[in-house]
């Protein structure tokens, strides 16, 4: 890829012409910045520009970019087999992956099957929980139960747990299934927690339940619906009450699997382990698309024990090795540095850095979890501005909606993290008017 100014203005008129970017206009699509290289915790930019990334691109890069461990594995793995179908053939790098998940994950979490993005492994998920009950002989177990305020991705299983007004239901609506919302947990991650707190949740359930196969969460996180925060003893509840109502739990760990809010996995705040548990985004430190659904033994046998005894799943890059050796060196990366610390290391640094933040006049929360740093605004930000606002402080910086947020490399060093926290303060103060 050119670094050159003027060719990259070239292929940038094309993109602006023919490319579709996430969530965007092709009439009036937002503008986007040509970037040529990444290295460390930089973005190198065509014009020679550096930013300092706050986003480990979609909170996948934990280690940062172009690592020289990941990168020989890569090369390694390329040179010896790419990719292959998974059907009737099996390989090291999908095994040692596969062990790797098992012994981090919940111990009831047996068996997992490979999906290539996160929305597909939601999909898996709710698929292994309708055929588990069709298999049981209870058909009439069809439904979801979910939150509001929840995010599982973009394809029609996702969407339809998705927030209904985030996820524009009704754009959809003859097309997704009608699942059944919760209100969004009250509770927030430091507030206490009183047994009635899941009161509504109960009360669906008790509604429901016949005809509910799985209850769907965000563990403690909900990320791209609202970046908010919630209690784990919700999920404790929610572990209890799906027992007692012969419904399963999956947990949607996507976005906070590998470390994001200080444990390994967001269910380990509560010392909960679901029946199905999906892991992608930070799974191969942001090199290539790979996603897992990890399911119990009797889920699994469940399943396998039925009408159709297979699973009804199975991806043309189903396991690619590239990415499952990928994965299994990020994870020992992760395993070998002190990433608690680094994580607690950026906690304490976005907490002291957003602080004065609480006091700007459109700013309605600042809030911190782990390596997630938020300015909850008022009003929408205009993205436009203050994207050009934060490359012109030399940090890479995404709002979305009301928010904006970090969730930087684990690797980000003090320094950078006071810019990235500097650039957050100012910029809320000019989205809100001051
Ligand atoms: N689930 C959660 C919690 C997510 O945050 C996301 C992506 O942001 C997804 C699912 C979808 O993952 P993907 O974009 O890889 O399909």
């Amino acid at each position: 890829m050119s670094s050159d100014p003027a060719a990259s203005a070239q292929w940038l008129a094309f993109d602006r012409e023919h490319l579709w970017h996430p969530y965007t206009s092709m009439l009036d699509p937002l503008p986007t910045y040509p970037v040529v290289a990444a290295n460390g915790v930089r973005l190198k930019l065509a014009d020679g520009r550096e930013l300092i990334d706050g986003m480990a691109s979609w909170w996948c890069a934990i280690h940062g970019y172009s690592h020289p461990r990941i990168n020989h594995v890569l090369r390694t793995q390329a040179e010896r087999l790419a990719h292959v179908m998974f059907g009737g053939l099996a390989h090291e790098p999908a095994v040692q992956l596969a062990e790797r998940l098992i012994a981090l994950t919940p111990e009831p979490l047996q068996h997992v099957f490979f999906a290539d993005s996160g929305s597909v492994s939601v999909e898996v998920a709710i698929k292994m929980a309708l055929q588990y009950w069709y298999s049981q002989g209870r058909a009439g177990k069809q439904r979801l139960l979910t939150v509001r305020g929840g995010y599982h991705g973009d394809t029609f299983g996702c969407m339809s747990v998705c927030d209904p007004v985030n996820g524009m239901h009704h754009l959809f609506s003859d097309a997704l299934a009608k699942q059944v919302f919760a209100p969004r947990p009250g509770v927030r991650f430091h507030e206490p927690w009183q047994e009635q707190d899941a009161g509504e949740l109960e009360a669906l359930l008790e509604t429901h339940h016949e005809q509910l196969a799985a209850l769907i969460l965000e563990p403690v996180v909900q990320g791209a619906g609202g970046m908010y925060f919630y209690s784990p003893h919700y999920l404790g509840a929610a572990r209890e009450l799906c027992e007692r109502f012969e419904v399963l739990l999956i947990f949607d760990e996507i976005a906070t699997g590998f470390g994001r809010t200080g444990k390994l996995f967001a269910a380990e705040h509560a010392g909960v382990a679901p029946d199905i548990m999906c892991v992608g985004k930070a799974l191969t430190g942001g090199y290539l698309t790979l996603a897992a659904t990890l399911a119990t033994q009797r889920v699994a046998h469940g399943i396998s024990s039925g009408e159709a005894p297979v699973l009804m799943h199975g991806p043309t890059y189903m396991a690619n090795p590239l990415a499952c050796a990928v994965a299994r060196e990020s994870i020992d990366l992760l395993l070998s540095t002190h990433w608690q610390n680094n994580v607690a290391r950026i906690e304490g640094a976005l907490e002291r850095g957003l602080e004065s933040a609480r006091a700007l006049p459109g700013v309605a929360d600042v809030r911190v979890l782990g390596a997630i740093g938020v300015i909850e605004m008022r009003e929408p930000v205009d993205v436009a501005p203050a994207q050009e606002a934060f490359v012109a402080r030399g940090v890479w910086v995404r709002p979305f909606g009301k928010l904006i947020y970090v969730m930087p490399p684990y690797v980000n060093n003090g320094e950078d993290l006071e810019r990235l926290t500097g650039a957050m303060c100012e910029v809320a103060a000019l989205a809100g008017g001051r």
